[in-house]
């Protein structure tokens, strides 16, 4: 990524755990370091259970961090804040669910779920400037205003997430968290979300971080991608790097699963197939997280752990293939 271009988050050893009862303790992010750049969508990706949804809550401080930092604008999102303070950081970031149904309360109508951001940071003068904004809003993300007087559950999965993006906007907010926004979508309504967030992020200068469990989801949004593996980053590139030139075997193995539209091209290209489900994040694996699923696994994967590293310029990867001392 340009050097020139201003970091907006900086994501520095992050770590966030859970105790599981007296013994065990779930390490969910295990010490991850990214940054997000002002204007830029980082994509996230992982299997269910890698972490990747906690880092998206914990950079929302949802969650107090166990270890690391999150820098938003250069200050500590977790060091302790005035309520003023807090409410300002509240409206500079904002998220958008996976379940947009579970995440809006049914027995409020459209036009005041959108409007509690407004209600809360006193945003509207009074309720003809409120139902004003409401209504561009629900323009904005392809809604009108007769829909504002209606309920959630009168609404498609499609429309609900437009309503959640709504809401999200309401703020005008510089960051926004999406967890796995269209996952729970029908293909043939993921795309017009994903352009409706593209659109919204040319016209306002948003930056997004896009979590998905699925690296074909996240290839028409993101600038950057990070794949992550049982609490770890397993990969940092630019989007068309990643899927073009995959360095890790995890990041690899991911891509061979998606299939490709050209028949003759799925015909005869190679799938590398994961074996086996993702350990368990108390007891992971010693040395490399993904030793035993990965194919090319050598000796020292299962004894130390890899650096992750610039490999190439803006491409980093956490693999012992790529160092000098260990690769065979
Ligand atoms: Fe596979 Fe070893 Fe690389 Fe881990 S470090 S991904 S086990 S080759």
């Amino acid at each position: 990524m340009d050097k020139d271009r201003k970091k907006l988050l900086e994501i520095n050893q992050l770590q966030k755990y859970f105790k599981v009862d007296r013994k065990s303790v779930l390490k969910a992010v295990d010490g991850i370091t990214f940054d997000i750049y002002q204007g830029e969508t980082f994509g996230l990706v992982g299997e269910s259970g890698c972490g990747k949804s906690t880092v998206g809550r914990t950079i929302m401080r949802f969650y107090e961090t166990s270890g690391g930092e999150v820098k938003f604008h250069s200050e500590n999102v977790h060091a302790k804040k005035s309520k003023k303070e807090l409410k300002k950081f509240h409206r500079s970031m904002q998220m958008i669910f996976q379940d947009p149904y579970a995440s809006l309360n049914p027995r409020m109508t459209i036009k005041d779920i959108i409007a509690e951001g407004l209600d809360i940071h006193g945003l509207a003068k009074n309720k003809s400037e409120r139902l004003a904004r409401v209504n561009e809003l629900l323009e904005t993300v392809g809604l009108n205003s007769e829909h504002g007087n209606r309920y959630p559950h009168e609404f498609s999965g499609g429309q609900r997430q437009r309503i959640g993006i709504a809401r999200a906007l309401a703020v005008d907010p510089e960051f926004i968290v999406a967890d796995e926004p269209i996952s729970a979508l029908d293909v043939s309504i993921q795309a017009q979300v994903v352009n409706l967030l593209k659109k919204l992020q040319d016209e306002r200068g948003l930056t997004y971080l896009f979590i998905a469990h699925d690296l074909s989801m996240v290839k028409h949004i993101s600038d950057r991608v990070g794949v992550m593996y049982l609490g770890r980053m397993a990969e940092i590139a630019p989007s068309d790097e990643l899927y073009e030139k995959p360095l890790h075997p995890y990041t690899q193995a991911l891509l061979s699963a998606i299939p490709i539209v050209d028949p003759k091209v799925e015909r005869t290209r190679e799938r590398i197939l994961i074996e086996g489900d993702i350990p368990s994040p108390i007891d992971p694996p010693s040395g490399c997280r993904f030793r035993t699923r990965c194919p090319l696994a050598m000796e020292v994967c299962s004894d130390i752990e890899p650096k992750f590293q610039e490999y190439k310029k803006n491409h980093w990867v956490a693999c012992h293939l790529y160092d000098e001392d260990y690769k065979e």
